[in-house]
């Protein structure tokens, strides 16, 4: 479920309110018998373990999430637990789901929760986004699934889903628009506890059938109200303008390789073991600089003889 940037753009076509309220019906009455059981949705959830799985979910599939979001609960299962663990320790227990700048900005929000808020994640958007990592997407789903609070929830599947029964189109824009903002609250019920039906409904509708690639329109409760299929499924007008996400050869690669190894070493690195994870001396250094800027790696020795570590 990742965030996306907004943009400015003009209004779409509005939808009569009554196609919306039968949208959101069929959309919530299907998601009734066809919601998968997460255990960031059962019923002895709390708002941090709702955090954690969003925190997590950003950039990083479902079937990878679930038992590092197992294991992370059993470990810290409070945000003071997590308040108080080593970043070292954080980043082994994220371990491969990427992108571990994820995890010690979710320690340091962990931090500010036990600070500011007593330990306990607050309700307020304000207050939501201004703890550390927390943006307009992550809080408004923490209003949404940890507190049943009426909020526009608009990660990725939402706005595919809405981009094609609404719009008519493909996929939305790379950059959210303020059009599409607009959309979307016109979708989210005034009831609190309905909002947040609909806001799981919706993203589970985008996550199981309304896919980006191969959509099954066939087992699609809103099909027959559905714009894109309606005008026969035309093609994706932005497509020139979307970022493909390369991995083989990229920096991001060569990161991960320096962090697989310094989760695994139980002694500081040596350059050399550095070197040897990957051998464009160039690129190397410059991932291992970008590590050491961002705090994910600490050089312990001196500048003749250094080694890494994680931080401690
Ligand atoms: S009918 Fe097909 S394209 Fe339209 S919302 Fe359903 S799955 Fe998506």
């Amino acid at each position: 479920m990742s965030p996306v940037p907004a943009a400015a753009s003009p209004d779409l076509e509005p939808v009569p309110a009554e196609e919306i309220a039968e949208i959101r019906d069929l959309t919530v009455d299907w998601f009734v018998g066809h919601a998968r059981d997460l255990p960031w949705r059962a019923e002895d959830r709390t708002p941090y373990g709702v955090l954690v799985s969003e925190v997590m979910l950003q950039q990083t599939p479902v079937v990878r999430v679930e038992p590092a979001w197992r294991a992370w609960m059993t470990r810290w299962p409070t945000p003071a637990d997590l308040a108080a663990a080593a970043p070292a320790d954080v980043l082994r227990a994220w371990d491969r789901l990427g992108y571990p700048r994820r995890a010690l900005r979710l320690r340091d929000c962990a931090r500010a929760v036990v600070e500011r808020h007593g330990g306990e994640l607050p309700t307020d958007d304000t207050e939501l986004r201004a703890l550390p990592g927390i943006g307009e997407y992550t809080a408004a789903a923490v209003r949404a699934f940890a507190h049943g609070l009426r909020s526009t929830v608009l990660d990725t599947n939402v706005r595919r889903v809405l981009a094609r029964v609404a719009e008519g189109i493909a996929l939305p824009a790379p950059a959210l628009t303020a059009a599409e903002r607009r959309l979307a609250g016109a979708f989210v019920p005034g009831d609190d506890a309905a909002a947040a039906r609909w806001a799981a409904a919706s993203m589970e509708l985008g996550a199981l059938v309304c896919t980006a690639r191969s959509p099954r329109c066939e087992a699609c409760p809103v099909r027959g109200l559905c714009a894109w299929r309606a005008a026969g499924f035309p093609a994706d007008a932005h497509a020139g303008r979307r970022r493909t996400q390369a991995w083989a050869g990229t920096d991001r690669q060569v990161r991960g390789r320096i962090m697989a190894l310094l989760r695994e070493a139980l002694e500081p690195a040596p350059a050399f073991a550095i070197a040897a994870v990957w051998s464009d001396d160039v690129q190397r250094e410059r991932c291992l600089a970008s590590l050491l800027a961002d705090g994910l790696v600490e050089q312990v020795g001196s500048d003749e003889e250094p080694a890494y570590r994680l931080p401690s």
